[in-house]
């Protein structure tokens, strides 16, 4: 079975996050000694379940109840992993600095950009990919920012070579 999968097994994945929605109800502090326990060991596994985690902690606090039930749902019970998308090329340690922006048309909003060194994407059970992109400018001349749920088979959203 493969290290995420098990993990899932265990309830790792959704060990904070409601039980309303597949998560284990349990506390912040756990999760902490899990993430800490499985990087003593592997650190590509925890940091892949915590990568996962950023995008439950977006959807559960941001999200509709459709968004729960379609994306957090599958990456609490382990069947999908999610992915953040906040780096780009320009803009790592300085996350103010993103380049990615999104308009809002007629049709929908169009997203555009590209994005480096995010976990969990382009495999076989990748879920949702949350996506950072400049949505305007705040009155004090601040860039907004707002976070995108990517689903795999959005026209135009496309991977590159890892
Ligand atoms: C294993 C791994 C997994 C990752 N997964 C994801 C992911 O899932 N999603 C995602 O969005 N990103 C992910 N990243 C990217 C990660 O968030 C960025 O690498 C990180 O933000 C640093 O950005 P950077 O690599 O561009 O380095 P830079 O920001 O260019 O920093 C380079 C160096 O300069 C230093 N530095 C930067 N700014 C300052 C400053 N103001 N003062 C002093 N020193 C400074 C830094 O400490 C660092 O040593 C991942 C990275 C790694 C290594």
């Amino acid at each position: 079975m493969r290290s995420g999968k098990r993990c899932a097994s265990w309830g790792f994945t959704g060990l904070p996050y409601p039980e309303a929605y597949g998560g284990g109800g349990g506390s912040w502090v756990c999760f902490a000694i899990v993430l800490e326990e499985l990087a003593r060991i592997d650190c590509a596994v925890a940091n892949s379940i915590m990568a996962n985690s950023t995008v439950a902690s977006l959807i559960t606090n941001f999200g509709t109840h459709a968004q729960k039930e379609q994306y957090l749902r599958p990456i609490l019970d382990g069947r999908k992993i999610g992915c953040i998308g906040l780096t780009e090329p320009n803009a790592g340690s300085d996350a103010a600095g993103l380049q990615t922006r999104a308009v809002e048309t007629e049709n929908g909003w169009i997203v555009n950009g590209s994005k480096i060194f995010i976990s969990n994407s382009g495999t076989d059970v990748t879920g949702p990919v949350v996506i950072a992109a400049i949505t305007g400018k705040k009155p004090d001349g601040r860039n907004e920012i707002s976070n995108f749920i990517m689903p795999h088979g959005t026209p135009g959203f496309t991977y590159g070579a890892s």
